[in-house]
């Protein structure tokens, strides 16, 4: 099964991509770690990205083109991922069509704005897994300790609230337009991100599996 995950920053995808994935065994594919793995391994692909990243702005589509279209060709690709982050714009969505993916379903998390902004501050991510966390709506077991892999759980730098306005706008007057992309192929599935993670992921999941 081939899925994308849509919503704006903090509406909850990674978690729910996680969830996802073990649930139906395919890869959750999170284009913001690769590109968070490539700034902290200092690689030509995240000096790149680190000013686009820093400001809250999207890092150039050719460039994310490229490094999604090398990712979801690994071998564990095969038989279907999840986009969690990716497409972000409409040349980027665009691009998938072109690669000859056939996307079966686009869940779009929905959580207002005003919600988002408190939200974020409260975000914890795992610096050697990726894992999100948050300290109230969805904690790891042990404070500050990533539950799967035992790093240390630390506060993204675009996560200031002043970065999260700004990774807003640049979220509806970029991504948002992909909402109706996806709604005119029939493949949109709207769901209501401002509830807890497990009611969110039942409705999801019932949504995948019938
Ligand atoms: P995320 O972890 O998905 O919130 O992504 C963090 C940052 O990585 C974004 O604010 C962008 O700067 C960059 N990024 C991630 N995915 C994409 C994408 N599909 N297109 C452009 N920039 C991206």
């Amino acid at each position: 099964m081939m899925l994308i995950l849509l919503g704006a920053p903090g509406a909850g995808k990674g978690t729910q991509a996680e969830l996802i994935c073990q649930r139906l065994h395919i890869p959750a594919i999170s284009t913001g770690n690769i590109l968070r793995e490539a700034l902290k391994s200092g690689t030509e692909l995240g000096q790149k990205a680190k000013t686009f990243m820093d400001a809250g702005n999207l890092v150039p589509d050719d460039v994310v083109i490229d490094m999604l279209k090398e990712r979801i060709a690994q071998p564990d690709c095969k038989d279907g991922f999840i986009l969690d982050g990716f497409p972000r714009t409409i040349p980027q969505a665009e691009a998938l069509d072109a690669m000859g993916v056939v996307i079966d379903r686009v869940i779009d998390i929905e959580v207002p704005d005003e919600k988002i902004v408190t939200r974020m501050s409260g975000r914890r991510v795992c610096e050697k897994c990726g894992a999100s966390y948050h300290l109230v709506y969805n904690p790891p077991k042990v404070e500050g300790v990533c539950d799967k892999c035992a790093g240390a759980l630390v506060q993204r730098k675009d996560d200031n609230a002043e970065t999260v306005r700004d990774r807003l706008t640049v979220y509806h007057n970029q991504t948002e337009p992909l909402k109706s992309y996806y709604a005119a192929q029939g493949k949109l599935f709207e769901v209501n991100g401002d509830r807890d993670v497990e009611v969110i992921s039942a409705d999801i999941l019932k949504e995948l599996e019938g």
